[in-house]
C-alpha cells in the first residue's frame, strides 16, 4: 500500500479505527494506586525516564501479513494470553545537556480512560510538564501528541517543537485530508492542533539532524512520511528512541515482515523495521520502542529467523 493508496484501502478503513476503538481499560498506575508506571535510567550522563501513558489493547484485525491463529500462536510463545495484545504506550523524558526532553507526548483524552497518564504521572514524580524545554514527535499521531492537546492548554507550556517536515506536511495537507475518510479527520485536527498550541516554538527539521543536547533525528519513513528515531549519544552511551517500529512486540520482532492497518506506506515501514532491526542486531544498538511493552527499553537479537527483544535489565545503583 502506497501514500496515495492509504485513505482508499479498504484493509486500512476495516482496520483503522477498530483497532483504535478501545473500551476504557484501567491502566497500570492508573490514579488510586499510588503507583506509577515509570523508569529511570542512565545513558552515560543522560538521566532517561521512561513513563508510561497506558495501554492499548492490539488484536490480530489490526495487523496486516498474520491471521488471528499465527497471532495467537506468536503471544503463546511469549507466555502471553490472548486474543488482544495490550500494547503500551511509552513517551521518554531524557535530562541531559541542561536541557528536558520529552520523546512524545502521550494520548491525552483521545482513546479514553485506559490512556493519557503522562502528564499525572510526571505530576506524581515530582517532574512539572511546564517545566520540559524541548518535545521531540516521532511523528503526529494521536497517540503521540494527543497529550498536547488538553482542555487547559499545552501542559508543555514553554518547550519547543520539534517534528519532521514531511509530517508536517501531510497532517497539514487540506486536499490530502479532504479525501480521508470521516473518521480519520480528527487525526488531522489533532496533529494540526498540536503543532498549534506551540505557535512560533515550532521548529521543524528535515533528514538527519542534530537536534542539540546529544539528540539526533534520524528519518525512519514508512509508518508515517515524516516518522522520525531520536538517537541520543552521551559519553560512550546510545539509545534510539524509535517510535513506532514496533506496535506489537510479541508478533513483529519475530515476523517483523507483519505491518498494522495505521502505517501510511506499509511497504516502506516494513523495509524501514528491517533496516533498523538489522542495525540494532548488528550493532547492539540500545533501543527505545514507543510501543514495546514497558519501560520498552532494550536490545535487539537476530535469531534464525526474525528477531528477539531483550529487555534491558533492571539498573541498580
Ligand atoms: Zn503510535
Amino acid at each position: 500500500m502506497n501514500r496515495r493508496d492509504f485513505f482508499t484501502a479498504s484493509a486500512l478503513a476495516a482496520v483503522g479505527l477498530a483497532g483504535l476503538r478501545v473500551a476504557p481499560v484501567k491502566a497500570a498506575g492508573s490514579a488510586g494506586t499510588g503507583l506509577v508506571a515509570a523508569r529511570e535510567f542512565q545513558i552515560g550522563d543522560a538521566k532517561v525516564t521512561a513513563l508510561s501513558d497506558g495501554f492499548l489493547p492490539i488484536d490480530a484485525s489490526a495487523l496486516i501479513g498474520i491471521d488471528a491463529e499465527g497471532f495467537a500462536a506468536l503471544l503463546a510463545d511469549a507466555y502471553l494470553p490472548g486474543p488482544t495484545h495490550p500494547t503500551g504506550v511509552n513517551a521518554f523524558l531524557v535530562d541531559h545537556g541542561g536541557r528536558l526532553t520529552l520523546i512524545d507526548a502521550g494520548t491525552g483524552t483521545a482513546f479514553g480512560d485506559g490512556l493519557g497518564h503522562l502528564v499525572s504521572t510526571m505530576t506524581t514524580l515530582g517532574l512539572d510538564p511546564a517545566a520540559v524545554d524541548a518535545v521531540c514527535a516521532t511523528h503526529l499521531h494521536p497517540d503521540h501528541i494527543g497529550g498536547i492537546l488538553t482542555e487547559t492548554g499545552n501542559p508543555f507550556a514553554n518547550a519547543t517543537l520539534h517534528v519532521n517536515e514531511a509530517d508536517l506536511a501531510f497532517w497539514g495537507d487540506a486536499d490530502i485530508k479532504s479525501k480521508a475518510p470521516a473518521e480519520f479527520q480528527g487525526f488531522f485536527d489533532m496533529a494540526t492542533g498540536a503543532v498549534a498550541a506551540f505557535g512560533d516554538r515550532l521548529m521543524p527539521f528535515t533528514g538527519e539532524s542534530d537536534l542539540g543536547a546529544g539528540l539526533t533525528a534520524m528519518p525512519l519513513p514508512g509508518h508515517t512520511p515524516g516518522h522520525t528515531g531520536f538517537m541520543l549519544s552521551s559519553g560512550d552511551d546510545t539509545l534510539l528512541f524509535f517510535g513506532d517500529i514496533v506496535h506489537v512486540g510479541p508478533v513483529q520482532f519475530p515476523r517483523p515482515e507483519v505491518t498494522i492497518g495505521f502505517d501510511v506506506d506499509t511497504e516502506m515501514a516494513a523495509a524501514t523495521r528491517a533496516r533498523v532491526f538489522d542495525m540494532a542486531s548488528a550493532d547492539r544498538l540500545r533501543i527505545a520502542g514507543a510501543h514495546v511493552s514497558f519501560p520498552g527499553v532494550g536490545f535487539v537479537e537476530a535469531e534464525s529467523e526474525g528477531y528477539r527483544f531483550v529487555p534491558q535489565s533492571w539498573q541498580y545503583g
